[in-house]
């Protein structure tokens, strides 16, 4: 199992370092870490798998405010997410740049988390299993790379996908691809049981739950087979 904590834009340095000097996660199950670019150095000096939020397509070049898979390597930074929804609703972010960052990195020897998942529109219409097949048709296959489903109408809303919903996307998703697939939306101690209990599902990225190292050791603790 693999449980990976999605900070997005929370957490400063002290702050960082605050979370990592308590947290204690059981053995037994692959612990990731996504800080804020600016956290990644103190993250990195707790000795835990950090990935990055994103990452670009080039090693450098003009791309202000981009960050690069070198920088990330330099760092000891171990991979990076890419293509979450908020990357593609807020920043134009699309399947071909999320291809293109997914490729870069992992040419650079880093792991990739990368996202997909259908909006609430496009479940109602019937669409889920297209758009997840256009996603995921998009990326490259490797062994270092990890396909996080997030429906975005779960992600942050406190909706979660039910088990049997999470098990029947990312079923067709391994129809898919070999990659192995986590489940992103509004997990928490409470439902992170049932999701991770189904037979399809490799663990979790956790993104408002994660922020709180009680919460979060408790969602990693349920990822430990009974
Ligand atoms: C995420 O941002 O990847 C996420 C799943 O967020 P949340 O758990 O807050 O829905």
């Amino acid at each position: 199992m693999l449980i990976a904590a999605n900070w997005k834009m929370f957490k400063t340095q002290s702050e960082t370092r605050a979370f990592l000097e308590r947290f204690d996660p059981p053995e037994g199950v692959d612990v990731v870490i996504c800080p804020p670019y600016t956290s990644l150095g103190v993250a990195v000096e707790s000795g835990r798998t950090i990935y990055a939020q994103n990452v670009h397509w080039q090693n450098e070049g003009a791309y202000t405010g981009e960050i690069s898979p070198a920088m990330l390597v330099e760092l000891g930074v171990a991979g990076s997410i890419v293509g979450h929804s908020e990357r593609r609703e807020y920043f134009d972010e699309t399947d071909e740049t999320t291809a293109e960052r997914a490729e870069a990195a992992l040419a650079a020897g880093l792991g990739v988390i990368a996202c997909v998942g259908e909006t609430e529109e496009q479940r109602d219409t019937g669409m889920m299993e297209g758009v997840l097949r256009r996603q995921v048709g998009a990326l490259p296959r490797h062994d270092r790379l990890v396909i996080a489903y997030e429906p975005v109408w779960a992600i942050g809303t406190g909706k979660t996908a039910t088990p049997a919903i999470c098990q029947h996307a990312h079923a067709f998703i391994k129809s898919l691809t070999d990659a192995r697939v986590i489940y992103g939306g509004s997990v928490n101690p409470e439902n992170a049981g049932g999701l991770l209990s189904q037979a399809a599902v490799d663990g979790a990225l956790v993104g408002g739950a994660s922020l709180d190292v009680d919460s979060f050791t408790a969602i990693c603790r349920l990822a430990i087979p009974s």
